[in-house]
C-alpha cells in the first residue's frame, strides 16, 4: 500500500499553466486548457468535505494551491489568491516557506512585486543554468537570462533576497565563472547582506523526472568536476552512478518510496490526478476529477494501482539498478535519492 504521509494530502490545480518552456520541467510541457476558478475552488470544498467526514484512510485534505507549474502567473492573481487564502485560512507560499514567484511577471507587472513583499515572502529562487545563450535554451526562450538580471535587481531593490539554483549542465559548465562575474557585476552579495542575509548561490545536478528525463544528455560526468568553482558546490557531495551504485549494492535493500513526504495531488488543467513523486505522464496518473469518484482516485493510489507507484513501492533499488543501471557510468548525480528517481522514470519509460 502506498503511504498517506502524517495522513495529510493537499490539491494542487493547474489553473493557468506557464509561460516558460524550461528544459528541465518536472511536469513536462502539457496543453494547457482555461480552467475556471470557481468551479476549482468547489471541486476542492466538495473533495475536502467528503474526505474530512468520511475519513477515507484516516486522512484529512489539508491545503489547496494553484500555483501547480508558474505561481501568480495568471492576470487575476490578485484576486484569486486572496480567495485561496481565504480557503487555507493561510498564506500557503509563507507558511510553507515555498521561495517560488513568478520571474515572468516580475519583468512584466510593476505591481508584482509590492504584492509580493505586502503577502510576506521574503526570498525567491531563480534558476541559472550559465550564461546567456545557455540560460535562454534550458528556459526555453530567448531574453530568459535579460529577465534572470532584471529580475534579480527588481527583487533586490524592494528587500526580497534573491536565491540563485545553479543547475549543473554540459553546456553550461565551462560558463560558471563567468556566472559568479555577474553576480559581481551585479553587487548581489554585498545587497543582500544589506537585507541582512548571504547570497544563497547553490549548485546541483538536475532531476529525471517529466522533461528533465531528457536532459540526461546534458548531466555532467566526473570529467567535469574539476570546472565547478567551490563558491557554487563541494564537488565531494556529488558523486556518479557508479560510486551510487556501489553503495546502493552495499546497503539493505529496500523500495524507493520514502519514509517522510510532503504528498500533494496534482490537478492538471484536463481534471487528471497526478501524485507528486515524479512528472506528470501516463504511468502516474490516478484518475480524472470529471471521470472518476474522489474515493476511487484514492484508492488508485492506496492500492499503488499504477506503474510509477508498483515501482516506488514494490521494486527494490537493487533490483531496479539490475535492470536500468549501468556499473560503469560516470555520470553525477547529487546523491542517492536524485539517482533512485532517475532509476524509477528510467524504468516507467523503457521497461515493461
Ligand atoms: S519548470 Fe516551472 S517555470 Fe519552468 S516550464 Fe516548468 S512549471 Fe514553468
Amino acid at each position: 500500500m502506498a503511504k498517506i504521509f502524517n495522513n495529510k494530502i493537499s490539491l494542487s490545480f493547474d489553473i493557468y499553466g506557464c509561460p516558460n518552456m524550461c528544459k528541465n520541467c518536472w511536469i513536462g510541457h502539457p496543453k494547457h486548457n482555461k480552467m475556471n476558478v470557481n468551479e476549482v475552488i468547489s471541486t476542492f470544498s466538495n473533495i475536502k468535505n467528503e474526505q474530512n467526514s468520511k475519513k477515507y484512510y484516516n486522512a484529512k485534505i489539508e491545503y489547496i494551491d494553484v500555483g501547480f507549474r508558474e505561481p501568480h502567473y495568471g492576470d487575476d492573481y490578485k484576486k484569486l489568491y486572496n480567495r485561496v487564502d481565504e480557503v487555507n485560512n493561510c498564506v500557503l507560499e509563507v507558511d510553507s516557506k515555498f521561495e517560488l514567484i513568478s520571474l515572468w511577471r516580475l519583468g512584466n507587472d510593476s505591481n508584482y512585486i509590492k504584492w509580493i513583499r505586502e503577502r510576506g515572502i521574503k526570498r525567491a529562487q531563480l534558476k541559472v543554468f550559465g550564461l546567456e545563450k545557455t540560460n535562454d535554451f534550458f528556459y526555453g526562450k530567448k531574453g530568459a537570462h535579460q529577465e534572470l538580471i532584471n529580475g534579480t535587481n527588481i527583487l533586490l531593490e524592494n528587500g526580497i533576497v534573491p536565491r540563485w539554483q545553479v543547475y549543473l549542465n554540459k553546456m553550461g559548465i565551462n560558463e560558471l565563472r563567468g556566472v559568479l562575474e555577474l553576480t559581481k557585476v551585479l553587487n548581489v552579495e554585498k545587497r543582500v547582506q544589506e537585507l541582512g542575509e548571504n547570497f544563497n548561490i547553490k549548485g546541483a545536478p538536475y532531476d529525471s523526472t517529466g522533461a528533465g528525463y531528457d536532459n540526461n544528455k546534458f548531466r555532467i560526468e566526473k570529467k567535469d568536476l574539476v570546472k565547478i568553482p567551490s563558491e557554487i558546490i563541494n564537488i565531494a557531495s556529488l558523486k556518479t552512478e557508479k560510486e551510487l551504485i556501489k553503495k546502493i549494492i552495499n546497503n539493505d535493500d529496500k523500495t524507493v518510496m520514502p519514509n517522510n513526504h510532503n504528498l500533494w495531488f496534482y490537478i492538471t488543467s484536463n481534471w487528471d490526478v497526478y501524485p507528486n513523486f515524479m512528472g506528470i505522464a501516463p504511468w502516474w496518473k490516478l484518475g480524472n476529477l470529471k471521470s472518476n469518484s474522489w474515493k476511487s482516485i484514492l484508492n488508485t493510489y492506496v492500492e499503488n494501482n499504477n506503474k510509477g507507484l508498483r515501482i516506488m513501492n514494490e521494486i527494490t533499488t537493487k533490483e531496479l539498478i539490475q535492470k536500468c543501471g549501468d556499473k560503469n557510468s560516470e555520470k553525477i548525480f547529487s546523491g542517492v535519492g536524485q539517482f533512485e528517481e532517475y532509476l524509477v522514470e528510467k524504468y516507467c519509460r523503457e521497461i515493461n
